[in-house]
């Protein structure tokens, strides 16, 4: 089994009126089924609406499935008891970063997870500099995080998370408050958790560019899992893509353009440095 595992996921929210009758069923997650080995690098991708956040908060006990099992490194997100492992076990960051920092001081705030679970102080300064030095922030550990620019933010925040030692990072929209230099700080340190560190990530997002290094893309629409595959697999294919109201790299969509004018390239191209190979230029 791997480090994640989902068995015939549904989540459905109900809605009641003031006297409690349901009002109606929103079934947000439909059947997903995952099985996400120790040390990917997992994208999860699809419109507004399609299930990501939902599913998100299965992947840490947030939510527990109306339907259907989910194993965190091999315990069943059901069983209360196990609860702080599997939140230990994995970490989640979310969209807004100034709705996850509390500290004064970055690396006070980096500090609070590991020292509410009882961590020995020494070990804490330990965690504290590894995990900012890992996202390329330990120069401002004694700043005010009130200061720092939202792609600095969120790389504290994920800090934060790494100085639980989990072994694996669900990250929702980390980058989606985030101007286009911040997004690429946020992406790099992230690549760089599962590269350096070993850390199983799942980042969900609905910029294409920041899935290209996956290992693998899930794809969901109304709750389900529409597409999965390697990042080429997905992005070989343009037009069921536009059905799920996504947007290819711009790369991508040139390439696949020029192929429809009888150019000849092959599927998928991700880079330019891909595209420039392919035309021998
Ligand atoms: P995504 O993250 O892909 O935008 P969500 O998981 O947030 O999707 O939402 C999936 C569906 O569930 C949507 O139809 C949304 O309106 C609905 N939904 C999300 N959160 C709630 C909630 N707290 N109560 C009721 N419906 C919700
Ligand atoms: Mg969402």
């Amino acid at each position: 089994m791997g480090i994640i595992k989902t068995k015939n996921v549904v989540y459905e929210y109900i809605r009641r009126d003031e006297d409690g009758n349901v009002e109606g069923i929103t079934k947000a997650v439909d059947d997903v089924n995952l099985d996400i080995n120790q040390g990917d690098f997992i994208a999860i991708l699809g419109h507004n609406g399609s299930g990501k956040s939902t599913l998100a908060k299965h992947l840490n006990a947030i939510l527990n499935p109306t339907e259907g099992t989910v194993w965190v490194d091999g315990m069943d997100t059901n069983d209360e008891s196990q609860l702080w492992n599997i939140r230990q076990t994995a970490g989640m960051v979310f969209q807004n970063p100034d709705n996850q920092i509390i500290g004064q001081v970055v690396e006070e705030d980096v500090g609070f997870g590991p020292e509410n679970i009882g961590v020995p102080t020494k070990e804490i300064w330990e965690r504290v500099e590894e995990s900012l030095r890992a996202v390329g922030m330990y120069q401002f550990r004694k700043h005010s995080p009130n200061k720092l620019s939202g792609g600095q933010k969120q790389r504290v925040s994920i800090a934060g998370v790494l100085a639980m030692h989990p072994k694996c990072i669900v990250l929702d929209e980390p980058t989606a408050m985030l101007d286009p230099n911040g997004r690429k700080e946020v992406i790099r340190a992230i690549r760089g958790l599962n590269d350096v560190e070993g850390v199983t990530v799942i980042l969900i997002t609905h910029y294409m560019e920041e899935i290209i290094h996956a290992d693998k893309v899930f794809v969901m629409d109304q709750g389900k899992i529409a597409m999965e595959g390697t990042p080429r697999e997905i992005f070989s294919q343009v037009e069921k893509l536009k059905n799920l109201r996504l947007d290819v790299p711009q790369i991508t969509l040139l390439a696949y353009e020029l192929q429809k004018k009888g150019i000849l390239l092959p599927d998928g191209i991700l880079t330019i440095k891909e595209f420039i190979q392919a035309l021998h230029l």
